[in-house]
């Protein structure tokens, strides 16, 4: 596992199976040459029964930190000696720092950087005591849950396809579970719509909009956090009919730049610049 740079340049990464194409590499690399650091960060396709050994291999090799994505989210929270409260309280780590002597350190950025994206993306939005329905009951809907608790949301629906997995998160967060036949229904008396699951993403076998935004009331605001493509059909028939929406370019700035402030103590600008790049390759 060499990233390719010299010794004492930072080196940072992404781990997940299978890796993929990711914006990570574009996002952390932009900010690292925008603050004259030295260093790299490189994707690392790592399979669940090489997770030990791989993670171990970059705490070797000098990695300051790195990403984590799926399925890699829950299981390395077991490697962690330490782990920040946002880790504890979404119950997923998307950014391990490495310390002295190897030790790891686990947070999560997602939960923040989706509330931030969405203060960000509707501003002036009265989100205290909004009720909210969740769409999807994997890792990122638990980011999202946690985020719309922190901007004061009170009253969260989660709607999943499997029932009991659901009905745990649901549980787990004090929110309410909702049948994913009900969805439409739910919405109906919901102030914000959040899209965490893949429906709607290019290349996902059901191109379809998770849910029909008509039946949302007037005002009410849609965010999609795929964002690929950037106005999914759901974003797009939101739009259509006047309500405000929130693309899912801004959760995946927003958590890299806290993961970024973590791995190096600098708080990189998400400028015009990179955000229109990150467009351009998300479409
Ligand atoms: P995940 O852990 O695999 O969870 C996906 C969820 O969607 C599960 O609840 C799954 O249900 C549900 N689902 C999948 N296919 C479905 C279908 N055909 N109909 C109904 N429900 C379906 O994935 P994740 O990590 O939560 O990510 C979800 C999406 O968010 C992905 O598209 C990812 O790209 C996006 N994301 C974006 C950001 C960002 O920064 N913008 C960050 C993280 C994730 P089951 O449990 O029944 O399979």
């Amino acid at each position: 596992m060499n990233a390719g740079v010299s010794q004492d340049a930072i080196k940072l990464g992404l781990i997940g199976h299978p890796a993929g194409h990711s914006l990570s590499p574009l996002i952390h690399n932009h900010w690292l040459e925008r603050h004259g650091l030295r260093g790299r960060y490189d994707v690392f396709d790592i399979p669940p029964e090489e997770l030990i050994s791989g993670v171990a291999r970059l705490a070797a090799d000098g990695f300051s930190g790195f990403n984590v994505t799926i399925p890699h989210k829950r299981a390395v929270m077991d490697m962690c000696a330490d782990l920040d409260e946002s880790a504890r309280v979404t119950g997923a780590v998307n950014t391990v720092c490495v310390g002295p002597g190897g030790a790891l350190r686990g947070m999560n950025t997602d939960a923040a950087g989706f509330a931030q994206s969405l203060a960000e993306g509707a501003p002036g939005f009265g989100f205290e005591d909004a009720p909210a329905l969740v769409l999807g009951a994997g890792g990122a809907a638990r980011a999202v849950i946690c985020g719309l608790q922190s901007l004061g949301v009170r009253g969260i629906f989660v709607a999943g396809r499997s029932a009991e997995k659901t009905k745990d998160l649901a549980a787990g967060f004090a929110a309410q579970h909702v049948a994913w036949e009900d969805r439409h229904l739910a919405a109906e008396s919901c102030a914000v719509l959040v899209n965490a699951t893949p429906l709607g993403m290019k290349g996902h076998a059901d191109a379809d909009a998770p849910l029909d935004p008509a039946v949302l009331p007037p005002g009410a605001l849609v965010c999609d956090i795929v964002y690929r493509p950037l106005r999914t059909k759901l974003l797009e028939a939101a739009a259509r009919r006047g309500l405000r929406i929130v693309t899912g370019d801004g959760m995946l700035l927003h958590q890299a730049r806290l993961s970024f402030a973590a791995w190096t103590g600098t708080f990189p600008e998400i400028d015009k610049d990179l955000r229109q790049r990150v467009r351009e390759e998300a479409q």
